[in-house]
């Protein structure tokens, strides 16, 4: 997984669209919201560079974890040998680091199997328990 689509899989995750990110997050030199969005949109193409400040700034709108997004960034700048493998949910980008919290129960999610949380098999089997 690239650091920009862990992001946008965290947004989604969120239930945020890129106009509320880019309406929650301070950048500096400061931006208009369409430069703003289209700055979002290129983070989460892999285009745009991720800062430590960017990181920042997208943790405080919606949850990620910054170990992940940093392990994320030197995964793709060193190669897989360099890096230890963060386990990300390929559905909602959840990890240990950040899990899914019931609603209900304010309980963490697991893994249901190598990259996927419960609360992702959870959406495909509603009547499960
Ligand atoms: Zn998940
Ligand atoms: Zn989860």
């Amino acid at each position: 997984m690239t650091p920009g689509t862990y992001l946008a899989k965290r947004r989604h995750a969120a239930g945020l669209s890129i106009d509320d990110v880019a309406a929650l997050v301070s950048t500096s030199p400061r931006l208009g919201e369409i430069d703003r969005r289209a700055w979002i949109d290129r983070i989460e193409k892999d285009v745009a560079a991720i800062s430590p400040d960017v990181a920042a700034a997208l943790a405080d709108a919606f949850p990620i974890s910054r170990r992940v997004l940093q392990q994320l960034i030197d995964l793709r700048s060193y190669g897989s040998g360099a890096v230890e493998l963060p386990r990300i949910c390929l559905d909602c980008g959840c990890t240990e680091f950040d899990a899914c919290l019931d609603p209900l129960t304010g309980t963490a999610c697991a893994w249901a199997s190598e990259d996927l949380c419960t609360s992702c098999t959870g959406k495909d089997l509603p009547d499960a328990a």
